[in-house]
């Protein structure tokens, strides 16, 4: 079994943040492509504005540098603030204490965790982690096994990013995406073939760092 974020293994990482600003993509890295449709953005719940800390994206840019003339990336979430990491996690919380008044708090918070990551273990609050997904050379969205975000539930664990139930070709997919990836030194959640990040403490597991150099951001 692979840590999820909330893993005492993960957690117990000591994050010494290196204070990088978020820098937007499109002036950062202006050749990378965002998901900037009304479908997405239904999707978020919000409108982000694609920034993530500086040497990520001078990363991303090279991952971008070693797809060029064949594949795009397209991004879809970067950094989320953590307002609206915390709405979210509350909102899932309240509807869930609704539905089972008979949990008390602790299993709540423990019920909810499985879906919202809680703004304390969550990813995109750092700036480290982002989504994405991979366009041919046309910029059309290829096949990578399930639709973005899709839950384990719904995509019979076909979004862990090893699964086999996916064609062959949508495995070559996520193949291409993860040697651009991990070049550049990215790590992958391995339950959600989208999410990567560089220098938070999931990639400090992965990376077996002695510790994570982006923490949550508050602005
Ligand atoms: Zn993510």
């Amino acid at each position: 079994m692979h840590a999820t974020v909330a893993d005492p293994r993960v957690q117990q990482i000591p994050v010494t943040d290196c204070g990088e600003p978020l820098i937007q993509l499109s002036i950062g890295a202006p050749d990378l492509r965002l998901d900037h449709t009304e479908t997405n953005l239904a999707h978020l719940g919000y409108t982000p504005d694609f920034r993530l800390r500086e040497a990520v994206v001078r990363r991303i840019a090279q991952v971008q540098t070693r797809l060029d003339g064949q594949y795009h990336l397209l991004i879809k979430e970067c950094y989320r603030p953590l307002a609206i990491q915390t709405l979210y996690f509350d909102h899932y919380l309240s509807r869930l204490r609704a539905a089972h008044p008979e949990l008390d708090e602790t299993t709540l918070y423990h019920e909810a965790a499985k879906y919202v990551a809680p703004p304390e273990y969550a990813t995109h609050v750092t700036g480290a982690a982002l989504d994405l997904t991979l366009l041919n050379h046309k910029g059309i969205e290829l096949d990578l096994g399930t639709v973005y975000d899709a839950s384990p539930g719904a995509s019979n664990n076909a979004c862990y990013t090893a699964a086999q139930n996916i064609s062959r070709e949508a495995q070559l997919h996520r193949a291409v995406l993860t040697a651009a990836l991990e070049a550049e030194g990215f790590i992958n959640y391995p339950y959600e073939w989208w999410h990567w990040s560089y220098g938070d403490k999931y990639w400090a597991y992965g990376s077996h760092a002695e510790q994570a150099v982006y923490g949550p951001v508050s602005t």
